[in-house]
């Protein structure tokens, strides 16, 4: 339904209001009527009308003035304004009524279809103007709608984009943290591996300085026969710290970095201390020291642990116990302890009444190449790398190495912790127990093998380590032939039936693998043993996976190496399956 439209009629005269009505109300349009202007301009303020028509004689406010109080009104000043006048006007009037924004006039006696024509024209005009006004509207309100979208979108766009970069910069605060820390790990792990570099090389140039110093003074034919005895010793003493120096190196870079086996097999705990008594024992009775073992309570007769580290500890911590005790006694107790409800762990107390240690010293024990007194070390020998190996092991094997006490000048003692894994116990054993077991082991201890007869064929490209090994095996009675490299190797055992072959890895030509998978590959069935210069677990599995059926560490040791042929040489009655 089309919505009606307001014409608002101004005549102080009811009978044309009535007249001009009732030829204005076609249905389409609402006629408000007024009889002076002052009622025109209250019914203004609450209609909205699309054209006025209004007599111009009035008395209080004629036309004219009507007119310009619409002009002065915002609201009001868009109204088209028709003018009715009698036909007497005067043409200045007429003028006049332009002048102030009439849009048009209409002279009386009024003419019902012109009066309708003009009306309707400036009905359409308004239904128009209301129509763009309406549509401009709707077009401002959707803009501004899209516009308050857009502000929305940018201002959740804005804050998600604070908050990706509140995250960036707490990810970049926590990565700049992350790679300061690891900086400064590398960075004292680089110190750490210098100081430790700059000290082993010190550690080593020193004992070589002494064998090169001393190998040139052996040239001199003028010296005497104990001038001659006692450079030897010299230079054997400082071979052997070398050998030692370079072991220790070698287990401190395996315990460190972690690639460290532990062989652990059910052991006899009895069989341990009797290897220990065994050995320590000659090193105690050179210094006039009483060494004894003593046991506490029930300890077991098996326990699951790695046998030849566990003694490599306890020899370094006793070892350690008899070298730094002048005069007086070392006592090593065994015991289960007793801690509460954990697993019981073995414990041996190594005590001494010997230097003592500082505790400004026993601050820096467990660290790398550290040595309380260094004049001893030039007296006894020693790296420095002992307790923080035994340390490591000890804890590899489940427990610990410490300083339980130590009083300078009086002695100290160490604890030695591992775990004894699954353990069948003993009865009771008495102190003498151990004594028993050292004594009998000192009865068959170390006695010279010979092997008369044996023949080995010596596969080595270093004349020096060929000469060195030539003698350690001829001095036992061994036939020796020698190979410079795998090839040659190759040739004479295909010519003599060797017993056994001792074979170097690193060689020209063909090396020690090579030589040996060749031989593996044509039958051949007899021991070769490698000599390797390292004793690094891949170089050893290499080697039995390559065929060799043992290997022995350079440098090489005589009895080790005697020992090796034994245990590697055919069966008896030959003459070297016996010990003199
Ligand atoms: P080293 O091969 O020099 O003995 P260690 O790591 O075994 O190396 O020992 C480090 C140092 O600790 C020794 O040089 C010595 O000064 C001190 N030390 C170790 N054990 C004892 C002990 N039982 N009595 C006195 N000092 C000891």
């Amino acid at each position: 339904m089309t919505e009606l439209i307001n014409i608002l009629i101004v005549d102080d005269k009811p009978t044309n209001l009535v007249a001009l009505e009732s030829f204005l109300c076609t249905g389409d349009y609402r006629v408000l009527s007024a009889t002076s202007a002052i009622e025109a301009l209250r019914l203004l303020e609450a209609n909205e009308c699309a054209v006025i028509l209004t007599d111009v004689m009035m008395p209080e406010m004629d036309g004219f003035e009507f007119a310009k109080a619409l002009k002065a009104d915002m609201r009001l000043r868009e109204i088209p304004i028709i003018f009715l006048t009698a036909m007497t006007s005067e043409v200045i009037d007429i003028y006049r009524a332009y002048e102030i924004g009439a849009v048009d006039y209409l002279q009386k006696p009024l003419e019902p279809e012109v009066v309708k024509a003009k009306v309707a024209v400036f009905v359409q005009l308004f239904r128009q103007r209301r129509l763009i006004k309406h549509q401009a509207v709707q077009i401002l309100e959707s803009e501004r709608r899209e516009q308050r979208f857009k502000f929305t979108e940018l201002q959740r766009k804005e804050a998600m984009t604070r908050k990706i970069n509140e995250e960036l910069e707490r990810r970049v605060d926590e990565r700049t943290r992350e790679l300061t820390a690891a900086k400064e790990l590398a960075d004292a792990a680089s110190v750490a591996k210098s100081t430790f570099l700059a000290n082993m090389s010190h550690e080593i140039r020193t004992p070589l300085g002494v064998v090169l110093g001393f190998s040139e003074l052996m040239a001199n034919p003028d010296l005497t026969s104990e001038e001659r005895a006692t450079y030897l010793g010299t230079i054997k003493r400082n071979g052997e710290l070398l050998s030692k120096i370079i072991s220790d190196i070698l287990d401190l870079s395996k315990v460190e970095s972690g690639q460290f086996a532990i062989d652990l097999q059910e052991v006899s705990l009895a069989n341990i201390l009797s290897d220990l008594t065994a050995l320590c024992t000659l090193q105690a009775q050179e210094k006039g020291i009483e060494l004894s073992f003593l046991s506490e309570g029930k300890l077991p007769a098996k326990i699951r642990t790695d046998a030849l580290r566990l003694k490599q500890i306890l020899l370094n911590i006793i070892g350690n116990a008899i070298k730094f005790t002048g005069e007086g006694c070392v006592e090593v107790k065994v015991r289960q302890s007793s801690e509460g409800r954990s697993p019981s762990k073995l414990v041996f107390e190594i005590a001494d009444t010997g230097l003592g240690i500082s505790p400004e010293q026993a601050a820096k024990l467990f660290e790398p190449f550290v040595q309380a007194d260094e004049s001893m070390t030039r007296k006894y020998g020693g790296t420095g790398l002992g307790l923080v190996i035994s340390k490591r092991l000890a804890q590899f094997l489940g427990g610990d190495v410490t300083l339980t006490e130590s009083v300078p000048g009086f002695g100290s003692t160490f604890t030695v912790v591992v775990d004894p894994g699954i353990a069948s116990m003993t009865e009771d054993t008495s102190p003498d127990d151990c004594s028993d077991v050292a004594q009998s082991i000192l009865a068959v201890a170390p006695a010279e093998v010979r092997l008369d007869g044996l023949t080995v064929l010596l596969v080595d490209d270093s004349s020096d380590n060929t000469l060195l090994v030539t003698h350690m095996l001829r001095t036992a009675g061994v036939a020796v032939d020698l190979a410079e490299n795998g090839q040659e190797a190759l040739d004479k055992v295909h010519q003599h039936p060797y017993d056994i072959v001792l074979m170097d890895l690193q060689m020209p030509i063909m090396n020690g693998y090579e030589a040996t998978v060749a031989l593996r590959k044509e039958g051949y069935h007899l021991p070769i043993i490698a000599l390797t210069a390292h004793a690094l677990k891949e170089v050893e599995e290499s080697c039995y996976a390559a065929g060799f059926s043992d290997h022995i560490t350079k440098p090489i040791v005589r009895p080790v190496l005697l020992r090796a042929l034994r245990q590697h040489a055919p069966p008896a009655p030959e003459p070297w399956s016996r010990a003199i």
